[in-house]
């Protein structure tokens, strides 16, 4: 996985994008939902968070690297007004230990960031190929995933898969000093990619593909027929069946709420990386994260992934917003900084700042230039 994460960022935007689709952070300075958990989680999340616009950044960790490395790279973030990282340590609570002290040094909060539904290498789910979600027309992620070798989506319904999921969530809460745990790819493979990475696949998304539409493993289909009375391996047209629909939305949301009790219960908040606002995510990946307990979501609001303009960041940050009031749920959008100018990076996090997010996030901390690093540190001035 590291060694994905590093390909894709020297390859495509493909890679890039698939990579970093799920991801989101949260901070928090107004968690008053659960009082006894919350108050750990209050002292946890510094002053940072209610004093100004909060400034993240995800990134993904080696084990061989060494603390020196480690260190240069977080004085960095420091240097540069970062206040919270994301670390992706491959779910290794060891790794993860090892990288909160050295971030503490320089004030900077960490936030244990996992590959969550999408499990690439994990070597306790290979042993077990029926974890694995399996499309509309029966292939497996086990050993035939969607579009790239690193799909390899679990089953969210099934008891084992989801236990595994959970244990590994756990894991991870439990290291000290970390802020939260950070669900990444917390959702379906995409039924639909974004507009702008088809062409590369050579694909045209108009309706729903079999060969991208999960799961119809018999674990999924048995629950839902003792459901509702139907099996979807015998609809004609699966997109609009709405309770098969609202089932796997569900099913998100279940694995969601169960992390939000297992990371409170350890003193810690729960972030995500979503897509990038709550209808969009439903039609393309069959995540509702405007109805999840979760303290703060990061929605990839990764504009040229969708031939998009610099506007509609704003446009979707709002949404999202909007969608939020009245939850206990904060919004930092995430920017993808790769391609940008600084002028579009400045004007990313203006539009982030005036549709009402209490942050950004960048994607990722070692691809952010000097002249970007440039443009960051001015907007802290203004
Ligand atoms: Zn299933």
């Amino acid at each position: 996985m590291e060694n994905l994460k590093h390909t894709m960022m020297t390859k495509n935007n493909l890679f890039k994008f698939l990579t970093i689709s799920t991801f989101l952070l949260a901070t928090s300075c107004e968690l008053k939902k659960e009082p006894t958990a919350a108050s750990n989680v209050q002292v946890t999340y510094t002053e940072t968070a209610e004093k100004s616009f909060k400034l993240w950044t995800w990134i993904t960790a080696e084990k061989a690297r060494t603390n020196e490395s480690f260190d240069e790279e977080f004085k960095k973030y420091s240097d540069n007004g970062i206040n919270a990282i994301l670390i992706n340590t491959n779910g290794d609570p060891v790794l993860l230990s090892r990288l909160v002290p050295i971030a503490k040094k320089y004030n900077i909060e960490v936030h244990a960031w996992m590959f969550t539904i999408n499990r690439p290498g994990d070597k306790i789910a290979e042993q077990h190929p029926e974890w694995y979600a399996v499309s509309r027309d029966g292939k497996s992620c086990f050993d035939e995933p969607p579009y790239v070798g690193y799909y390899k989506w679990l089953c969210p319904t099934r008891k084992e898969s989801r236990e595994h999921i959970l244990s590994l969530i756990e894991g991870l809460s439990k290291v000290e000093g970390v802020a939260s745990f950070h669900l990444d790819y917390i959702r379906y493979s995409d039924i639909f990619l974004p507009i702008g990475l088809l062409p590369k696949y050579d694909l045209k998304q108009e309706i729903e593909l079999p060969r991208f539409d999960f799961c119809y493993c018999d674990v999924c289909t048995t629950e839902f027929e003792e459901e509702h009375h139907k099996n979807p391996k015998d609809f004609s047209n699966p997109a609009i069946d709405m309770e098969w629909k609202n089932f796997r939305l569900n099913k998100v949301k279940a694995i969601v709420d169960e992390a939000y009790k297992i990371t409170h219960d350890n003193g810690k908040l729960l972030t995500a990386a979503v897509f990038p606002y709550p209808e969009m995510a439903d039609h393309m990946v069959r995540q509702r994260w405007d109805k999840w307990n979760v303290d703060a979501v990061l929605p990839m609001i990764y504009n040229v992934f969708y031939n998009e303009e610099i506007d509609w960041i704003g446009y979707a940050t709002k949404q999202g917003v909007e969608d939020l009031k009245g939850t206990n749920t904060e919004l930092h959008t995430g920017i993808y900084v790769p391609e940008m100018t600084a002028l579009d990076l400045k004007e990313a996090i203006n539009q982030a700042k005036i549709n009402g997010a209490k942050g950004v996030s960048f994607f990722d901390g070692p691809a952010i230039t000097e002249e970007q690093w440039q443009t960051i540190r001015d907007t802290q001035n203004n």
